[in-house]
């Protein structure tokens, strides 16, 4: 059995490997769609939420409001984007951030690496591979989680190459519930703690989220 307790690294599905390493060759032209991903995934993560409470209302608590926070904070070249939804338990960060479960994904793997859709960067998001695109602009990548309901809180951590870590974090160096994806942005990406160019990305690509976001900048 495996020990729960410690920090546990783990190889990334073959073909996670070679997604990631697409997207650090920056085969789409346009970096931008990271934040479109990330928030989706965040909205994602409030409407399972939302979902679930319908029978177990006590996952709310006292917090029942959705919510988003995107935090910059420059002088660390740091970006995060955090959600008050259902969260990743430790199996479903591994299955999650670890693996590829949609079909057409190899498919698609294929096509870009025969340069066949080199400019089309709708398709990121079309074969659910959303969430890797954070490797574009980052290149290290933590996500820390608590499961709505649970007494654990877990860092995924990873740069992309091969191989993640997930161990155990304390519950206070987590959300209370739900998810941060931290992202240690490259030098070429610390534009994007920008609190102007953020704002206008969250604007022209999320405007139609249905979860409210807030964005704060970490005072130097
Ligand atoms: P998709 O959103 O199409 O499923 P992604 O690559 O964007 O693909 O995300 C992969 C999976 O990771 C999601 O399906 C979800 O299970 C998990 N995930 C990513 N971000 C979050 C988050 N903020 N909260 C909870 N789960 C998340
Ligand atoms: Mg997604």
């Amino acid at each position: 059995m495996t020990d729960t307790k410690t920090t546990e690294t783990r190889t990334f599905e073959a073909d996670v490997s070679r997604l990631l390493h697409m997207m650090v060759h920056s085969v789409y032209s346009d970096r931008d769609v990271f934040l479109r991903e990330l928030i989706s995934n965040a909205a994602d993560a409030c409407e399972k939420l939302r979902f679930e409470a319908i029978t177990r209302p006590e996952l709310l608590g006292e917090d029942a409001k959705p919510r988003i926070t995107i935090s910059a904070d420059p002088d660390n070249k740091q970006l995060s984007v955090e959600d008050n939804g259902i969260g990743m338990g430790r199996d479903e960060m591994a299955e999650a951030l670890g693996t590829i479960a949609r079909s057409g994904t190899r498919a698609f793997i294929e096509r870009v690496e025969a340069g066949k859709a080199t400019e089309d960067s709708q398709l990121i998001g079309q074969f659910g591979v959303g969430f890797y695109s954070a490797f574009m602009v980052a290149d290290h990548v933590d996500v820390i989680s608590r499961q709505a309901g649970s007494e654990e809180a877990w860092r995924w951590s990873s740069d992309g190459k091969g191989t993640y870590e997930i161990a155990p974090v304390p519950l206070a160096a987590s959300p209370k519930r739900g998810t941060r994806v931290v992202l240690h942005l490259m030098e070429d990406a610390t534009s994007y703690t920008t609190p102007y160019r953020l704002e206008g990305l969250a604007k022209s690509q999320s405007g139609h989220v249905p979860v409210p976001i807030a964005l704060v900048e970490k005072p130097g």
